[in-house]
């Protein structure tokens, strides 16, 4: 995918309210997107079957199948599995997040959001994908950030070609970074993304983001890893 046809991606939204609907459409239609819009998961399934979306935006909350629900399905379905999605969710809401992320979601978007926040998340995930592609030439599961590269059948990570030794937690823990640069994570979310809520400290999670970067220190991803003061952590590519 070229600047231009990032700029001219098609979306696809899946919102249930109206109102918040027609705003996204008008967000994205001035950014030059073309849109097209439905109420239930159950059309957006026909349409992506009919013809497919550059990237879905879809509404956790949605009457008949829920997004997270048809999100599931996407994702078991080789045809869909690599369709890029954004997940609308409520605020306050974070478990419905990271039920979105689990379920597959690329990023999400808490309402009620900025349309330019919205749409800086959409380019930044159709960017995302095109790298990706450009990357893996024909393989599968490839994520690249900034000068990392992660493969996520053969659990191998890179910097510029040095592999890291990572434990099965660590590289779990790099790859959701990795995969949404610039995104804050909560403590709280990576032990529910990382650790699937098992019953561990908040602490667990500073360790291994030491021993991550540790494993960066003296590479080009030093800087990679950053601590959000009173948020959390994010990846940061310069
Ligand atoms: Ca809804």
């Amino acid at each position: 995918m070229s600047d231009n046809e990032i700029k001219s991606a098609r979306i696809l939204i899946v919102e249930d309210e109206a109102p918040i609907r027609t705003l996204i459409s008008f967000a994205c239609a001035g950014a030059g997107f073309e849109v097209e819009c439905t109420d239930s998961a159950v059309t957006a399934q026909r349409i992506v079957e009919e013809n497919r979306p550059d990237l879905v935006l879809l509404d956790y909350m949605l009457p008949e199948l829920s997004g997270v629900e048809w999100l599931e399905k996407l994702h078991a379905d080789p045809k869909t599995k690599d369709l890029p999605v954004i997940m609308l969710t409520a605020r306050g809401s974070e478990s419905d997040r990271v039920k979105g992320l689990n379920a597959g979601a690329d990023d999400y978007v808490v309402k009620p959001f900025m349309p330019r926040e919205l749409i800086a998340r959409i380019q930044a995930v159709l960017r995302r994908y095109r790298i990706q592609s450009q990357n893996r030439g024909g393989t599968d599961d490839v994520v690249v950030c900034g000068p990392l590269t992660m493969n996520e059948s053969s659990f191998e990570a890179k910097v510029d070609d040095v592999p890291l030794s990572l434990s099965a937690k660590e590289f779990k823990l790099l790859l959701v970074f990795a995969k949404n640069p610039e995104r804050v994570y909560s403590r709280e979310m990576l032990l529910q993304l990382v650790w699937d809520n098992a019953n561990v400290d908040e602490r667990t999670v500073d360790v291994h983001m030491l021993r991550l970067r540790k494993q960066l220190q003296g590479t080009k991803a030093e800087n990679l890893l950053q601590t959000v003061r009173g948020l959390g952590y994010r990846a940061h590519v310069e």
